[in-house]
């Protein structure tokens, strides 16, 4: 391998202004964090980016790992040479050969941020390209779309030449949002959901309601398998299981059939906004996106949102099914959605649950009913899964 270094360039974060160096220095924890395991590294702030010396550490797969970290705009593999145009005239050619697939086109583009190197950097451009025709056959230079675009860099103590570019997550890092409580079913949208908050910098706490003995420990195991997943983007995932299953044959025995859906709904986000309340959360997320299903009209949203007042965010809102399956599948949690355990939202609901409730109905239907004491006995049950690894622990603190 002819790489020496990776290069982790920011993106969107050069916008920020003031809040800049808070935001580098959130990447740089969470790349530090992610890239453990890999002992050989070294890794560099800089004002622009970060440096992640290779060391002779596999380059796929840490550009693997960075590809996932969110506030990542773009990672360049990258040599370093001496600030002299002998070394700069090898290393591009190395650089060169080192394409076995070999290439057809090229095109060198220099910057001399050190402005006492002696040549310009179209003098730069001419001499390294030069070198390059002389020295390989059936190569051309094509200024407009070239099959590799040799970037060079007259840095102050040395040369960086970039070959290799691989595409980041984009985003915000981990932690510049705050913290967000994802409602985690074990369908195929919350899941997206939650991956989309992540992208945009939020901590992702997951709630998952579930109602044994009819769920089954298989449906649970799913969720847990999804939360170990959005896990692997940025920032661990603390699930919070909820017992359900009282609420369910309460709702069932005392309400009518075709409400049963919207008071589910409304215990739900009740529970949610406590919890939230709880873990430092400041909104909400959910998987629902306009019109999917009946619960998700918006006579729905409007009365089932109506019990608290968290921001609840939807980030599938305006997505075509088609959109988000194509998201699950590139954030690989498709596979575990579509396994065939149902979670409780399927029990005892009417076929046709109604898709135009209202607000004055539901409250007097939940009139009689012992809300306070539902949510506290749910409350008082729910279970904790921690699945980080202890060193991640002291990253998400240090990251809030
Ligand atoms: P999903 O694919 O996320 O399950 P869905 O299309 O099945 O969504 P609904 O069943 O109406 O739609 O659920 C809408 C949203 O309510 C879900 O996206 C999720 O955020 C939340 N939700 C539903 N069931 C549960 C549950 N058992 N635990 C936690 N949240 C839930
Ligand atoms: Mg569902």
């Amino acid at each position: 391998m002819i790489y020496d270094y990776l290069i982790v360039r920011f993106g969107e974060l050069t916008l920020k202004g003031k809040n800049r160096s808070k935001f580098i220095d959130r990447l740089y924890l969470t790349v530090k964090e992610k890239l453990k395991p890999f002992k050989q590294l070294k890794l560099k702030k800089h004002f622009d980016d970060i440096e992640v010396q290779l060391n002779g550490e596999p380059m796929q797969q840490v550009t693997d790992v960075l590809t996932k970290i969110f506030g990542i705009q773009t990672i360049r593999a990258a040599i370093k040479v001496e600030n002299n145009i002998e070394s700069m005239k090898k290393g591009a050619l190395d650089i060169i050969e080192s394409y076995e697939d070999g290439i057809k086109t090229f095109k060198i583009s220099a910057k001399r941020k050190n402005k006492r190197f002696p040549m310009g950097s179209d003098e730069i451009n001419r001499s390294l390209g030069a070198h390059i025709l002389t020295n390989t056959e059936n190569i051309k230079v094509d200024v407009h779309n070239p099959d590799i675009n040799l970037r060079v860099e007259v840095m102050e103590h040395e040369t960086r030449i970039y070959g290799k570019d691989f595409k980041g997550a984009g985003g915000l890092p981990a932690g510049s949002s705050g913290k967000v409580l994802l409602m985690l079913s074990g369908g195929i949208d919350s899941p997206v959901a939650g991956y989309l908050m992540q992208k945009r910098g939020a901590i992702v706490e997951a709630v998952h309601f579930h109602s044994p003995p009819y769920t089954n420990e298989r449906a649970r195991q799913k969720v847990i398998d999804l939360t170990e997943k959005l896990s692997s983007f940025g920032s661990q995932v603390k699930l919070h299981i909820v017992p359900f299953t009282n609420i369910q044959l309460q709702i069932r025995d005392k309400m009518p059939d075709n409400y049963r859906m919207t008071m589910m709904r409304r215990m739900m986000l009740r529970i949610a906004e406590k919890l939230a309340e709880k873990r430092g959360a400041l909104a909400i997320a959910t998987g629902e996106s306009l019109g999917q299903v009946a619960s998700q009209t918006l006579e729905s949203m409007n009365t089932i949102n109506e019990v608290t007042n968290l921001p609840v965010l939807r980030p599938l809102l305006t997505m075509d099914k088609v959109e988000i399956i194509d998201i699950a599948q590139k954030i690989d949690t498709y596979d575990i959605s579509i396994r065939p355990y149902e979670d409780c939202c399927t029990l005892f609901l009417p076929s046709a649950p109604k898709t135009k409730p209202n607000r004055e109905h539901a409250n007097k239907f939940e009139a009689e009913f012992p809300i306070d004491a539902l949510i506290q006995e749910a409350l008082d049950g729910v279970e904790t899964i921690d699945i980080r690894e202890q060193s991640d622990k002291t990253l998400m603190d240090e990251l809030l």
